[in-house]
């Protein structure tokens, strides 16, 4: 074969296997919004929804504040830094966005990454080799997985959310030097809640150092907004966090770590993602400053969004849909069938409403669903909007009498 023919074969298969993904119903299309992220948004085709997909828990993504937050940072701190941290691109509002990250959490230091994908790829690495062990849930996100697979840690998978799976995991792991047991603090398929108290004890049984990933809880879980430590009372007790800014923390991206101080300095001598990733942009980081300053003074955005949250839950319920139960802003409304659960959503598209249809290999065999997730930014009147197309498209499509 000459060189030209075995290239062609290369794009040849890959255009292939994107066929595949698309007859097999896996391709993901993206839906172009015109408009500001918010509780409303305008699509490229001119249609206005009301969105119920995004990771907008506090409604900031596209809020005036954050606009003129950002342009005013930007004002004083410049555009860019076109450099890593350790060279020179370390300002001030980097330094207070830190600080104010470890007080809201009630962390000793904390540093920055571009996201928290990096924070979660570059957290294993440094602290842990292999005379280690790390435990980790089944259902962890991917940058989890990834950071573990850089790492030369003994890996130990326990099933999701089982408790009794995690102590035979640990007493497997017995013989290793350091422990460390690391899970979502909020799982985003099902908006399951870790059962932090009960893993802080095992922790302490076994001399395990525990981890969390608040990227669904940061901002608005527990009474202050703390985050699930917060929520099951074990602020102090957690080792490590890691967070995003991309998500209730303001939208734009960004994520960090935040733990003892010589842990975090270990980080920024030899986190890799760190040391070799530009700096997080003033903008953003002054942006993300103000976000925790108001967050700090004030439950009202946090208290809105669990209003909304109880509010959407009690009566998409009483509509006749299943949920998987439980208290947080990622409402999984079931309808187990994949094809019906990508013509519920399209049909609500055509009423106004942005959901996404989750299916397998995403979530497990059977258990297709629309995912919704309420935002501080909903209004009563849209939600109630919304929960009307939920109904019209449930009587509709037969899932309701
Ligand atoms: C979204 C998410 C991430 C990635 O966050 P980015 O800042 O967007 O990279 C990591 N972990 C969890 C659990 C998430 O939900």
């Amino acid at each position: 074969m000459s060189t030209s023919n075995s290239k062609q074969a290369f794009f040849t298969g890959l255009a292939g296997n994107l066929d595949t993904l698309r007859q097999q119903g896996l391709y993901k299309p993206e839906r172009v919004i015109a408009s500001r992220q918010g509780a409303e948004v305008t699509c490229d085709d001119g249609r206005k929804l009301i969105n119920m997909c995004a990771n907008n828990y506090l409604g900031l993504s596209g809020d005036e504040s954050m606009v003129q937050a950002s342009i005013k940072a930007t004002e004083q701190f410049g555009y860019g830094l076109s450099s890593v941290r350790f060279i020179c691109g370390t300002q001030t509002v980097h330094k207070q966005l830190e600080t104010a990250i470890s007080e809201f959490l009630g962390m000793e230091d904390t540093i920055l990454y571009a996201a928290a994908f990096d924070a979660n790829g570059g957290v294993f690495e440094p602290l842990f080799d292999e005379q280690d062990a790390i435990i980790s849930d089944a259902l962890n996100h991917a940058s989890i997985i990834d950071g573990i697979r850089l790492c030369k840690a003994a890996r130990y998978r326990y099933a999701h959310n089982d408790m009794a799976d995690l102590e035979v995991q640990l007493q497997a792991a017995a013989g290793k030097r350091h422990k460390v047991i690391v899970t979502d603090g909020v799982f985003s398929m099902d908006g399951t809640i870790a059962q932090l108290d009960k893993i802080c004890d095992l922790a302490d049984k076994y001399g395990a150092l525990v981890m969390i990933d608040e990227c669904h809880a940061s901002g608005f879980m527990g009474a202050t907004g703390r985050g699930t430590h917060e929520h099951h009372n074990v602020m102090g007790r957690i080792d490590i966090i890691t967070g995003t800014l991309g998500k209730a923390l303001g939208g734009a991206m960004g994520g960090f770590t935040a733990a003892r101080k010589e842990v975090i300095d270990t980080l920024r001598q030899k986190s890799r993602p760190y040391l070799f990733s530009n700096t997080l942009a003033p903008s953003i980081a002054g942006a993300s400053l103000s976000v925790l300053q108001r967050l700090s003074s004030s439950t009202e955005l946090r208290d809105r969004l669990h209003a909304n949250t109880a509010l959407f839950r009690r009566e998409i319920e009483a509509l006749g849909f299943t949920i998987k139960p439980g208290t947080h802003p990622v409402v999984p409304v079931m309808l187990f069938d994949a094809p019906v659960a990508q013509k519920f959503a399209a049909r609500l598209y055509e009423l106004g409403v942005l959901v996404t249809g989750f299916f397998y290999p995403v979530v497990p065999m059977g258990q297709a669903r629309v995912r919704v997730q309420l935002s501080a930014a909903h209004s009563t009147e849209q939600l109630n909007t919304a929960l009307a197309a939920f109904a019209q498209a449930g009587r509709e499509l037969g899932l309701l009498k």
